[in-house]
């Protein structure tokens, strides 16, 4: 079953099993109110302070998501109110999220960054990398995370060939992961792929959660 969303003149499909993440970055509360009026919820961004800011400022029932690259020295002024954090691309920064939540005895929800990408510049772990985190012994002891699942971000490119492979190459890893046998704060249950110009693809590819900006709330001036 498809869920026609109209968000403020906008229309997107999306699965009724399929998770819409507004992400808000460069938007003036003003303009989120108008998406969280029609009833969206789950909104996200990618820069600390912004996610902070817009926390503070906006209402409590929001579920706030961290979509961008996390520095270790950051992850405590987002650790209280967190839901999930996409993009995690190390151990390291891992035991920093576990031992932050665990001061205020709290588990915060993690899904791993996978690099699938041509580009050079994306972040990530590479499938290697990615078994070696899962596997490991330390993963295994930190019990104030729990990882539900992978993030990944297509080429930016018009070529759906290549999009449509990067995504179909991230589920397959996602399929794999689920089969091992992993140590109880792991249960691999989402894949986060898709945002604006190549959601339907993810979807098509198996997507539970799309992160779609430009879409809502037209293109944004400064790029992040
Ligand atoms: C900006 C951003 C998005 C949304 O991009 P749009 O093309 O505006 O939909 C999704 N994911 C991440 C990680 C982003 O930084």
């Amino acid at each position: 079953m498809n869920l026609e969303k109209n968000i403020t003149n906008v229309r997107l499909t999306v699965p009724h099993t399929v998770t819409l993440v507004v992400v808000t970055k460069t938007q003036p509360h003003e303009r989120i109110l108008e998406v969280y009026k029609t009833g969206e919820r789950v909104f996200g961004e990618n820069k600390v302070q912004e996610l902070v800011a817009k926390y503070e400022a906006l209402p409590k029932d929001i579920t706030w998501h961290m979509i961008g690259h996390l520095q270790t020295n950051k992850v405590k002024f987002i650790t209280p109110f967190i839901s999930l954090i996409h993009s995690v691309d190390s151990l390291k920064l891992l035991k920093e999220i576990n031992k932050q939540a665990k001061k205020i005895n709290k588990i915060t929800n993690c899904l791993l960054q996978i690099h699938i990408a041509t580009e050079e510049t994306k972040f990530g772990l590479s499938e290697e990398e990615l078994v070696g985190i899962v596997q490991s012994d330390e993963l295994s002891l930190l019990k104030n995370i729990k990882i539900i699942g992978l993030m990944g971000m297509a080429t930016f490119t018009n070529n759906t060939t290549l999009v449509k492979k990067e995504f179909s190459s991230l589920k397959r890893i996602f399929e794999k992961m689920k089969k091992y046998s992993l140590s109880d704060n792991i249960e691999m249950k989402e894949l986060s792929m898709g945002m604006s110009g190549d959601y339907l693809l993810a979807i098509e590819e198996g997507s539970s959660m799309i992160r779609i900006g430009s879409t809502i709330f037209g293109a944004r001036e400064i790029r992040h």
